[in-house]
């Protein structure tokens, strides 16, 4: 199917819009998904993609005990519990985030179900044995983006650096270039019109525990030691078509 960026395609959504929502189930598929079945659903939480202590010495297995097992976690509980017996219910978990953005009455339903998906998608943004460099079209993306592989490091890094309090740092694809955003709190690509491609988790929480204060030195070993690129290039093929 080609489609010109804008151009409505038959279910109303525009390109983009198209991407954005068939990145989110696309990765939702990839991810092992969360139970959903018709009428009321109950989400539950996937399995972590390696042991606690994996990531270690950069993630410690405590860190990725309190982070999976009380803190993801909660967040999935607080959201099955908020949408009981609500139109939610009946809805895949991106359609959740999408509906329920930028209303301040369904802000709780929001950040919860972002934190929920974001969560899951982090894990898989990180691997034992990860970081290095991208390949493939992914690189080739990157370097005609940023300039150079090493330019795109530097600025994921400063995204998540400087965000100010908790949030992310993510990369992302708007049909045409790889990207580096950062966001506050629970707030996703997705409610940007954007694909999110890997995600770096900047709450405190996330490196407390093993780094204090020094959040640079944690997103440096992170970058350069855990970052999941083949799972980045699997997300850039599924919603550039190129697979
Ligand atoms: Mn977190």
């Amino acid at each position: 199917m080609t489609i010109e960026n804008n151009q409505k395609i038959p279910n109303g959504f525009s390109r983009r819009e198209f991407l954005t929502v068939t990145a989110g189930a696309m990765a939702f598929v990839a991810l092992g998904g969360f139970c959903c079945s018709p009428g009321n659903v109950r989400f539950t939480l996937p399995p972590l993609p390696y042991e606690d202590n994996a990531l270690e010495p950069v993630i410690s297995s405590r860190t990725m005990g309190f982070h999976y097992g009380k803190h993801h976690k909660g967040y999935l509980d607080n959201l099955n519990n908020l949408i009981r017996d609500t139109d939610y219910a009946k809805m895949p978990l991106e359609n959740i985030i999408t509906a329920t953005a930028g209303n301040p009455e369904t802000m709780a339903i929001f950040n919860n179900a972002a934190q929920t998906w974001n969560h899951t998608f982090y894990w898989n943004s990180l691997k034992p044995g990860g970081g290095g460099d991208p390949s493939g079209e992914l690189k080739t993306l990157i370097e005609s983006s940023f300039g150079s592989v090493d330019k795109c490091k530097e600025a994921f890094a400063d995204a998540a650096v400087t965000q100010f309090a908790s949030g992310w740092a993510w990369l992302t694809y708007d049909g045409q270039n790889i990207g580096v955003m950062k966001t506050s709190n629970a707030d996703n690509p997705m409610t940007h019109g954007l694909n999110p491609l890997l995600t770096i988790d900047v709450w405190e929480h996330a490196y407390y525990l093993d780094y204090q204060n020094r959040r640079k030195d944690h997103v440096n070993e992170v970058i350069e030691k855990l970052l999941n690129w083949d799972f980045a290039s699997q997300n850039l093929a599924i919603v550039a078509g190129i697979l």
